[in-house]
């Protein structure tokens, strides 16, 4: 545990409001291999999170702490709920996104797009029209840590998943790497972090904003949004006030809608993934390597 005063690095007036003075650093637990995908489920009160080199979902609770929900997993990644609640997973040794089923059964939603296999589904989003966005990069077929070194059939793309049996639209391609990602709350905007493909002797990494049309079905821009110094970003998200929290080597870093770093909670461990969750949704589950950690904060995430 760690003093509050320690655990935040204010740098604009705007992150003093978004923080709370008497809200301590949590180590939840700790003992994993690299967590993603953090999930809450309000109506079950706890998180499910995967340690990816384990191949295993975690749930976390108050009550409970720590068990294992799903084993083995196909090494899931990014994960998020539908609209009905439904558990959405990205996978990437079985290279495909799966949802679970109320009866506890697993239905596979795609793993296919323009007749070739997907690489790795990275990190995924459900709009509140039902539609699925993910990101598709190399990374999980890279390395055997993370699932198994598969051949790669197609460039990385971000996808949408139509719910109504529509099929997968690739909605932007030009990408090195992308990764984590987020609406804003009036999903006007989706916020994409690009990680630069392994081995590019100048990756982009940087997070590019996106506009979302009319019609909610495809993007426009794309542009530099906001570099994280230093490194790269990979888990997003966005609160109510139009802020993104960011998963940083140093941290999860506080960007302001205009892209001005607000202030940063400093965590001991590279922050690969983060989201919001608890009774209020107010409360930052923060993955971090190999430790799970949280902190209340004085703002919501985006529902
Ligand atoms: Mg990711």
């Amino acid at each position: 545990m760690s003093h509050p005063s320690a655990c935040t690095e204010s740098l604009d007036p705007r992150f003093d409001e978004l923080v709370l003075f008497n809200a301590e650093l949590e180590l939840l637990a700790e003992g994993f291999r690299w967590l993603e995908g953090p999930v809450w489920f309000g109506d079950q009160r706890c998180l499910l999170v995967n340690d990816i080199p384990n191949n295993r979902t975690l749930r976390w609770s108050q009550q409970d702490g720590i068990s294992t929900f799903l084993e083995p997993s196909a090494f899931a990644n990014g994960q998020a709920r539908d609209r009905q609640g439904r558990l959405i997973q990205c996978h990437h040794s079985s290279r495909c996104l799966t949802r679970l089923e109320y009866d506890g059964s697993i239905t596979t939603l795609v793993e296919q797009a323009g007749g070739k296999r997907l690489n790795a589904p990275n990190d995924v989003v459900v709009k509140r029209d039902g539609s699925i966005w993910f990101s598709d990069p190399l990374y999980g077929l890279l390395t055997d840590f993370e699932g198994g070194r598969q051949c790669s059939e197609q460039p990385p793309a971000l996808y949408r998943l139509d719910p109504d049996g529509g099929g997968i639209t690739a909605v932007a391609q030009d990408f090195d790497g992308p990764n984590g990602l987020a609406f804003s709350a009036d999903e006007q905007w989706l916020y994409v972090a690009e990680t630069g493909a392994a081995g590019s002797t100048n990756p982009r990494q940087y997070i590019r904003r996106f506009q979302v049309s009319a019609d909610g079905r495809s993007l426009s821009g794309g542009d530099l949004f906001h570099k994280i110094s230093s490194g790269w970003a990979d888990g997003l998200r966005c609160d109510e006030r139009g802020n993104l929290w960011c998963s940083a080597a140093d941290g999860v870093h506080v960007i302001g809608p205009d892209g001005v770093l607000l202030g940063k909670v400093l965590i001991p461990q590279r922050v690969s993934n983060l989201c919001f969750g608890d009774r209020f949704n107010s409360r930052l589950f923060i993955c971090a390597s190999t430790a799970l950690y949280a902190l209340f904060t004085n703002t919501r995430g985006a529902s």
